[in-house]
């Protein structure tokens, strides 16, 4: 994902604001990493690029 859409992006349990971990970044992107809620501490992989924002309890085991 684009570090762009933390501006788009929000806690889909409370809509307040993410905060960005970057495990792994090329010149474009965040590939690896985590966001987390700053507000209920929720938080959510992103995975090859692609942020998980699905709440835990309707993410496949
Ligand atoms: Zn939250």
């Amino acid at each position: 994902m684009k570090e762009s859409l933390m501006d788009i992006i929000c806690c889909p349990l409370d809509k307040q604001e993410l905060e960005l971990d970057v495990d792994e970044e090329d010149e474009e992107e965040v590939l690896e990493g985590t966001l987390t809620c700053t507000e209920c501490g929720e938080r959510y992989p992103i995975e090859d690029g692609i942020p998980n924002l699905l709440p835990p309890d309707m993410r496949e085991a």
